[in-house]
């Protein structure tokens, strides 16, 4: 992360110093580095540059329209599971065909808006979906391209709330009645089967769980094979982790080998759906300490960010660093940093050792990129935090901060 580093004893975000930010643009801040984002993105593209292959970005780790733009113009693809996120991806210059969309309910308006502005194709996942497609696409006269999400079964070793690729889960059809799916989709005339498509989980720190997919999904390319239907996409989701903590996810280029060389030789198009490995270390959410206080067994650090801004804590029980801004050399207590929201479940970090910070002075959370600001909600009546994105020594405002006025405007 060596775009987010400290420089004359102070945080920078590649050219701009965090504390020249936060005063001109208040906290809590989203933060982002332009460089950071190239940076991932190539990293995971070009570890698949031996096959044919799109990477389409997962839209829902962090869809500021800057920061799809930016993307967009490297070449990605983009991930989408609502009518919302394919309005922000063709608003931000993605191109249809490189869209796939996800999701297990997606409704008939959706459905006709993806139709409709030609998407690449929709990933199913049930059958009453695909009849539903096929309904629509017959009263638009097209012929919907889908794939089937397949459950493979596997574990990915990942918190329950992302595990997604194991038979208790909502998603993906059950592998074994997936054939069933695709025999129905050859039937219908208003689709056609062109791709399998799998997403096991998020946050996975090993390849092991990719690959026991990967297998199951080629054995199940076979059948399909004889079955004359003419499957050209190979999607494999996203889900690849990346370090918040102790964590040591495979780099990129290690994934990519290891996926391109189970692969082989195979006449498909690989397809990818990273989401959390491009943008989650591309950012950091900036607060400001409000206030300090210790009980007998305890101390917290009171900021001006909460679960409402970053929500991952209280929902999945994360680990996000929490650093000084401006470190001092201070001693270090033990303590919980939490948010001003009323709540017992609103912290950034519990049983946390943290310099003995003071009143006014400015922490970095990090590793805020995905799941951050898209997760972020107005409870309390807090207005959303800004979002900035730095590219050098440029500062861009990627989202102004929320207004009272703009938080009621929809009740007037
Ligand atoms: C959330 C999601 C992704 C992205 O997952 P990451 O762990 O952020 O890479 C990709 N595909 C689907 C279908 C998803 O739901």
């Amino acid at each position: 992360m060596h775009h987010f580093e400290q420089r004359n004893g102070t945080l920078f975000v590649e050219g701009v110093s965090i504390t020249d930010l936060a005063e001109t643009y208040g906290t809590p801040l989203y933060v982002y580095s332009t460089a950071t984002l190239k940076r991932h993105f190539e990293a995971f593209d070009s570890a698949f540059a031996s096959m044919e292959h799109l990477t389409c970005y997962s839209v829902k780790a962090n869809s500021n329209l800057h920061v799809l733009r930016l993307l967009a113009s490297l070449g990605a693809g983009m991930d989408i599971v609502s009518g919302g996120e394919l309005y922000r991806a063709l608003l931000a210059g993605v191109p249809a065909e490189k869209i796939v969309y996800s999701g297990v309910g997606k409704k008939p308006e959706e459905i006709r808006q993806a139709l409709s502005s030609g998407i690449l194709m929709f990933n199913v996942e049930s059958m009453q979906e695909l009849i539903r497609i096929n309904d629509v696409a017959r009263e638009m006269a097209k012929v919907a391209k889908v794939s089937f999400r397949i459950n493979p079964d596997v574990d990915p070793k990942t918190h329950p709330y992302i595990s997604t690729g194991l038979k208790k889960n909502k998603f993906g059809l059950n592998i074994d009645l997936s054939l069933e799916a695709y025999a129905l989709a050859r039937d219908l005339p208003n689709v056609e089967a062109v791709g399998i498509d799998c997403h096991i989980g998020s946050q996975l720190t090993s390849i092991d769980p990719f690959l026991e997919a990967l297998d199951k999904l080629l054995l199940f390319y076979d059948k399909l094979k004889a079955m004359n239907l003419d499957i050209r996409y190979l999607d494999l989701g996203g889900g690849l982790g990346i370090n918040y903590d102790e964590e040591q996810p495979p780099h990129p280029k290690e994934f990519g080998a290891a996926l391109t060389k189970a692969l082989g030789k195979l006449p498909l198009k690989l397809i990818l759906e990273p989401g959390r490995v491009i943008v989650g270390n591309a950012g950091v959410l900036v607060t400001e300490v409000l206030y300090t206080k210790q009980s007998p067994n305890k101390s917290f650090v009171i900021v001006d960010a909460a679960m409402n801004d970053l929500v991952r804590p209280s929902l999945y029980g994360s680990f996000h660093r929490v650093e000084e801004v401006t470190p001092q050399g201070r001693p270090i207590l033990d303590v919980d940093v939490v948010g001003p929201i009323c709540e017992s479940g609103d912290f950034l970090a519990k049983d946390r050792q943290l310099p003995e910070v003071q009143q006014g002075e400015r922490l970095a959370v990090y590793s805020a990129g995905a799941y951050g600001f898209t997760m972020s909600s107005n409870y309390n009546t807090r207005p959303r935090a800004a979002e900035i994105l730095v590219d050098g020594e440029q500062v861009i405002v990627a989202r102004r901060r929320e207004t009272y006025e703009s938080l009621v405007a929809q009740e007037l």
